[in-house]
């Protein structure tokens, strides 16, 4: 797709991967933002975030200091040369944080689930030549975050990053907001150019699990992080699961191993290139495989039809079920990567003998 999504050097002074994004969820005081900001200096920080307008799931819970909170951002521009942004839902915001001239924004996933309010925050940036990161929405919906990046597009935003922060899913679970890596990817792959940050605070919902987390997102070759960071995390007023001190970040980010997109070694070069082409072999040896499969499930269909019986045997499905992901366990796949396949391909199985069924051709 043909969208003009500047380089993340050509804005950000010095920048150098990863990017790191760190302050508090939500802005409290003047002082605990300084604070916060002093101590952050001294880490790989180069942008100072912080939420003035809290979007909270339910009412009654500390829902931002408002404008008030954007004076505080200005003294930690002045005070310690750190770029600062904020979240806006809505026009009025983008109205205020403009007159106080915040570095940069960002819309939040409760936002761009919604393209009224995307329509709407664009419109008031048209002419504006100001950054803007844009978060994944709440639901895994991949057209919902690529409309909200070409909203933007659209009304001249050239300065456009994406934020994965995760997706809502119903239940318990180990993250807060499952991660869901291959709708990143998927961004990547159809617009290539827009750099994307991972934000391992709203991913994890829980200390122990942001640098897990935040070393998924660089070995996966994100552009950078956003990192939830408060002063006293334990009493912060919102979010105080998922932060971490300024000294616990300085201490995670040194810790983090750094991988190369690629390196200009001809060794590697070659070795790679040799086991990418074994790759690329058993690829067209498993659609052959997988080719003849079809075909056979197509006889059973003409089959089951002939003699009136139904396509679903949930005994079989069972039977495949149980014992294919006994031997992919045996063999050291994964009993995730098993169901997924296994259930991708009983599909397509019924997908042809229902076609068979309704006498539709399959080739
Ligand atoms: C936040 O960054 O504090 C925030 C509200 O994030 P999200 O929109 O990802 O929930
Ligand atoms: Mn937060």
């Amino acid at each position: 797709m043909d969208i003009k999504i500047n380089k993340l050097s050509s804005y950000i002074k010095g920048f150098k991967k990863p990017l790191i994004i760190a302050g508090p969820c939500s802005a409290e005081s003047n002082k605990q933002l300084l604070d916060t900001a002093y101590a952050l200096q001294k880490t790989k920080t180069s942008i100072f975030r912080a939420g003035i307008w809290k979007p909270r799931t339910r009412p009654n819970s500390f829902e931002g200091v408002g404008v008030k909170g954007l004076e505080w951002l200005n003294n930690v521009q002045k005070e310690t040369g750190l770029k600062v942004m904020t979240e806006v839902a809505n026009a009025k915001h983008v109205e205020q944080v403009l007159k106080s001239n915040i570095d940069m924004l960002w819309v939040g996933a409760r936002t761009t689930v919604n393209p009224f309010a995307v329509q709407e925050i664009a419109e008031s940036l048209r002419g504006v030549d100001i950054p803007v990161f844009i978060k994944n929405p709440i639901n895994p919906d991949m057209n919902l975050w690529l409309g909200a990046i070409e909203r933007f597009a659209n009304i001249g935003c050239e300065k456009l990053v994406a934020i994965h922060r995760g997706f809502f899913s119903y239940g318990s679970k180990k993250y807060r907001n499952m991660p869901q890596w291959q709708l990143p990817v998927e961004l990547k792959r159809i617009l290539p150019n827009i750099p994307i940050i991972c934000d391992p605070s709203h991913i994890a919902g829980s200390r122990d699990l942001i640098e897990s987390v935040s070393q998924k997102a660089i070995d996966l070759n994100f552009d950078g992080l956003m990192i939830e960071s408060h002063i006293d995390p334990d009493n912060a007023l919102s979010d105080k699961g998922q932060q971490i001190s300024p000294n616990e970040l300085g201490i995670l980010v040194a810790k983090l191993v750094i991988r190369h997109n690629t390196i200009s070694d001809k060794d590697f070069e070659l070795s790679l290139e040799e086991l990418r082409s074994q790759i690329d072999s058993l690829d067209n040896d498993l659609i052959a495989t997988l080719m003849n499969r079809m075909n056979i499930a197509e006889l059973i269909g003409k089959h089951k039809k002939e003699n009136d019986v139904t396509i679903l045997q949930p005994l079989r499905w069972e039977y495949i079920l149980e014992n294919r992901t006994f031997n992919g366990l045996k063999s050291g796949l994964s009993k995730d990567f098993m169901t997924l396949l296994l259930r991708a391909i009983h599909q397509e199985s019924i997908n042809i003998q229902t076609d068979i069924m309704n006498n539709k051709n399959r080739k």
